[in-house]
C-alpha cells in the first residue's frame, strides 16, 4: 500500500501515543476520505494489511533469515493494521479505547487469560 495513517510519526502528537491519540489523529487527518469510502472499502483496505502482515510473519517466522528490510516490515505491518482497524472504528463511530476497556478487567467473558 503506498501511503497509510500508520507512517506518520508518533513524535506529531502531542502527547504520549495513546489508542485515544492514534484514533484521534487518523480521525483529524483522514475521516473525510475515509467516511466517503465508507465500510466495505475501508474494510477492504484492513483485510489487504492483514494479508501484509501475514507474509511478513511468514518472513520472520523461526527457521527463516530474514533480511534487515523484512525485519522492519514486520514492525510497519503491526503498525498498518492498527491504522487501519482505527479507520474502521472511526468510520462506524467505536471509540477504541473505551471498547479496550474490558481487557484491563479480569474475569471478563471472552478476555484472554
Ligand atoms: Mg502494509
Amino acid at each position: 500500500m503506498a501511503s497509510t495513517p500508520a507512517q506518520v510519526p508518533p513524535a506529531a502528537l502531542p502527547g504520549p501515543l495513546t489508542v485515544a491519540a492514534l484514533q484521534g489523529l487518523i480521525r483529524e487527518r483522514y475521516f473525510a476520505t475515509d467516511a466517503a469510502r465508507g465500510t466495505p472499502a475501508t474494510f477492504m483496505w484492513f483485510i489487504e494489511e492483514v494479508g501484509e502482515l501475514s507474509t511478513a510473519l511468514a518472513n520472520n517466522a523461526p527457521g527463516k533469515s530474514p533480511t534487515p528490510e523484512q525485519r522492519a516490515n514486520l514492525d510497519e505491518e503491526f503498525a498498518d493494521v492498527i491504522a487501519w482497524l482505527c479507520t474502521l472504528a472511526n468510520v462506524n463511530g467505536v471509540d477504541l479505547e473505551r471498547a479496550l476497556g474490558k481487557y484491563t478487567v479480569k474475569g471478563v467473558e471472552g478476555v484472554k487469560s
